[in-house]
C-alpha cells in the first residue's frame, strides 16, 4: 500500500504505515531494555512472514509488551532501533532527531565557527539514527545511507535538514553507491538530492584549507573525525620532519606545515588521494618542504632511515572490518608500529590510531605496548586520542566509540 503523505507542501511516498512485527526470544529483551540499538537476528524467536530488508517493524518480548521500532535487515543485526517508542517514523519523527543533532553541534559553537565550516552533522546511532552519516561541507551535506529502511526515509531526512539547518543547506549530495547496492526496488546511485554545486567545494578546518573529494573520495570525501588530532599535531609539529603515514588528502600533511614543520612527507597507496593531498598544500602555502609519495606504508617504512623523522603519523584504514579479524588487524598494527618506534628519531612524537570498531582499546594498548617493547624503545603516553566531538557516540552504544589512538613520546 502506498500512502501519500503532506507536510508544508512537501509530499512523502512511504511505502508502508503499518509496521510488521517481531517477537524476541526470552530473556532478548535485556539489551533493549538498556537501550542498544542492535537486535542480533539469533534474539528473533517468530516474525510476520511478509517482512522484506528495510521495513520497519514493531519488536515485542516474550510477553508481547512493546519494545522498539526499527528497521529490519537481512543480516547478523536484524534490526536497527529507531525508538524506544511506539511512534510514527514520519517526517516530524526525522524533523526532531536531526534538530537535536544541529542543536548538539550548536553547543559546541560548530555552525557559527569562522576557522571550521566542516563537521559531521549526523553520526549514526550516536546521534540515534542508526546507519545514517550526514557530513557539512560549507552547506554541502554529503549523506551516506548504511541501511536500505533509512535510504527509504530520504525524501523526509533531506526535508528535515533543510528544515534544521535554516537556510545553511546549499545542496545534498547522496554518497551510497558503496554502501548501498542498486537493486530493483531502489537506486542508491551518487548523486544530489537537493540543488548542484558545479564549483569544487574548498572548506575550512581550523583555518586550513581543504578541497572535498565527495563524489569520488573515499567515505564522505574527506575524515572530518581527526579534527581535534590534527589541530593537537599542529602544535606540536614546529622544526619536526613529518612522515604522514596513510596520508589520504592530507589532512595531517597540511596542519603540520601550518605548524611550521621542517619538512613533511605524506604517503599513501591511492594515487587520486596523493593528487588531492598535492592540491591541499598549493591551496595553503605558495612554497613548502612536501613530498609525496604513492606506495604501501608497510613497505614503505622499510625504507626510512633511523632518525629520518621525528614526527610520524600512523593512521591506518580499518584492519578488522568484524570481531574476527581482531588477532590478524592486531598483528598488522603492531607491525607498523614496531617499524615507526624503531626508526622515529629520539624526542619522536608518534600520532598513532585504530579506525576499527572492533579493536578495543584495550587490545590497542597492549598492542602498542608490544610494538614498544620489540622496537626495545621507551615509550610515554602523553595522552590518549579520539574521534571529534562532532562524532558522539551513544553510552547505550558503546561500538560507535571506533576511532582509538596514543600520543606517543619515543625516547
Ligand atoms: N589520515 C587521513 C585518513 C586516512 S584513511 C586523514 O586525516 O585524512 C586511510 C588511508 O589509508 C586511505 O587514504 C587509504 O587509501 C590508505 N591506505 C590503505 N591501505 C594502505 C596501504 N597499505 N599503504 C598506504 N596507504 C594505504
Amino acid at each position: 500500500m502506498t500512502i501519500l503523505w503532506a507536510k508544508s507542501s512537501v509530499i512523502f511516498d512511504f511505502m508502508t504505515t503499518k509496521p510488521k512485527h517481531i517477537v524476541l526470544k526470552p530473556d532478548k529483551d535485556k539489551s533493549v531494555l538498556r537501550l542498544h540499538p542492535w537486535i542480533f537476528s539469533g534474539a528473533v524467536a517468530k516474525r510476520d512472514n511478509d517482512i522484506a530488508e528495510g521495513d520497519t517493524v514493531s519488536v515485542f518480548n516474550d510477553r508481547n509488551e512493546f519494545l522498539a521500532k526499527g528497521f529490519w535487515q537481512n543480516d547478523s543485526i536484524a534490526v536497527k532501533i529507531l525508538s524506544f517508542k511506539d511512534e510514527e517514523i514520519d517526517f516530524d519523527f526525522w524533523n526532531a532527531r536531526i534538530a537535536a543533532a544541529v542543536a548538539y553541534r550548536k553547543t559546541l559553537g560548530l555552525l557559527s565557527d569562522d576557522a571550521t565550516n566542516v563537521f559531521r552533522l549526523i553520526n549514526g546511532e550516536g546521534d540515534f539514527m542508526p546507519s545514517l552519516i550526514a557530513d557539512f561541507y560549507d552547506g554541502l551535506v554529503v549523506l551516506q545511507f548504511h541501511s536500505v529502511g533509512m535510504f527509504r526515509h530520504k525524501d523526509a531526512i533531506c526535508e528535515a535538514i533543510k528544515n534544521s539547518l535554516s537556510g545553511k543547506c546549499r545542496a545534498i549530495f547522496n554518497k551510497s553507491s558503496s554502501t548501498l547496492p542498486n537493486n530493483n526496488s531502489y537506486r542508491a546511485e551518487d548523486k544530489f538530492l537537493f540543488e548542484t554545486m558545479d564549483e569544487d567545494c574548498v572548506v575550512l578546518e581550523n583555518g586550513n584549507r581543504f578541497l572535498i573529494d565527495y563524489n569520488q573520495g573515499q567515505k564522505t570525501g574527506f575524515f572530518i573525525d581527526q579534527k581535534q588530532n590534527r589541530m593537537l599535531l599542529q602544535r606540536y609539529a614546529a622544526n619536526r620532519r613529518v612522515l604522514n603515514a596513510f596520508s589520504y588528502t592530507g589532512g595531517f600533511s597540511v596542519a603540520a606545515l601550518s605548524g611550521n614543520a621542517a619538512s613533511v612527507t605524506s604517503v599513501d597507496v591511492s594515487k587520486r588521494a596523493i593528487e588531492i593531498c598535492e592540491r591541499n598544500i598549493a591551496l595553503n602555502f605558495a612554497t613548502n618542504n612536501h613530498t609525496s609519495v604513492v606506495a604501501d606504508v608497510t613497505e614503505y617504512l622499510n625504507t626510512i632511515g633511523k632518525d629520518e623523522f621525528d614526527m610520524i603519523v600512523l593512521d591506518p584504514p580499518a584492519f578488522a572490518k568484524h570481531r574476527r579479524d581482531v588477532k590478524n588487524a592486531l598483528k598488522g598494527y603492531r607491525q607498523i608500529n614496531r617499524k615507526a618506534i624503531e626508526r622515529i628519531a629520539g624526542g619522536g612524537l608518534l600520532f598513532t590510531f585504530s579506525c576499527s570498531q572492533s579493536v578495543s582499546m584495550d587490545d590497542f594498548t597492549t598492542m602498542l605496548f608490544s610494538a614498544s617493547a620489540l622496537a626495545k624503545r621507551n615509550i610515554r603516553i602523553i595522552t590518549r586520542l579520539q574521534a571529534a566531538t562532532d562524532h558522539p557516540h551513544s553510552i547505550f552504544h558503546p561500538e560507535g566509540e571506533y576511532l582509538k589512538g596514543y600520543l606517543a613520546y619515543v625516547e
